[in-house]
């Protein structure tokens, strides 16, 4: 039984193509064993992510890669690697986004009406629910903006900070949390735009 509570801190590439998308993570996985992060030894112990079930085993020198190691009794979980067009939620609860911006107009068009509403508003979520799910397929879709009327791609529009797309994603299951330089180093080596996420399970 876990008793810790399952938690992962999340980062997505959000510029990565589907394609590009399996040779870059076996590049990442080479690194982070490289350093010392992770192993190539794979766990399922308390791995709940989006489409696999097992993750990396932290390596001799995981400290390196958080803020604060100073706490003896925390160690790290496994750190599942997702590869595949999909979306992303952070937080807890709802699976879509609370809203996203239009890049063409910069209308913010709210999708989720906190805290009046704890729902997403079916009406305006289908369009990106369906641009989302043609993306996934085909690896484009558009979701047309209800402002201007742009039909602007799904990796385009500016989804709120616990929403992402993309075709890679870490999740760093139980980890203490991952310090702003290791991010950024993370970033760098996959020389891609990145989107951060926490959240519970
Ligand atoms: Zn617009």
């Amino acid at each position: 039984m876990e008793t810790t509570g399952d938690f992962f801190e999340r980062i997505v590439d959000v510029e990565v193509t589907g394609e590009e998308a399996g040779p870059l993570a076996e590049r990442m996985v080479d690194w982070m064993v490289t350093e010392g992060l992770i192993t190539r030894e794979l766990s399922n112990d308390g791995v709940y992510s989006l489409t696999v079930d097992e993750g990396h085993v932290p390596g001799p020198n995981w400290a390196r890669a958080v803020a604060d190691s100073s706490d003896p009794a925390w160690l790290p979980g496994p750190v599942a690697v997702i590869v595949g067009r999909d979306y992303h939620v952070g937080g807890q609860g709802a699976d879509e986004a609370e809203y996203a911006v239009c890049p063409r107009c910069e209308t913010k068009i709210v999708i989720i009406n906190y805290p009046e509403e704890f729902e997403a508003d079916e009406e305006v979520w289908q369009p990106f629910e369906d641009g989302i799910a043609t993306w996934k397929e085909t690896g484009e879709g558009s979701s047309p903006c209800s402002a201007c009327g742009a039909s602007v791609p799904v990796t385009e529009w500016q989804w709120e900070s616990n929403f992402a797309v993309g075709a890679l994603a870490f999740d760093f299951w139980d980890w203490p949390p991952l310090s702003a330089s290791f991010c950024e180093t993370f970033s760098q080596q996959l020389g891609h735009r990145t989107v951060e996420h926490t959240g519970k399970v």
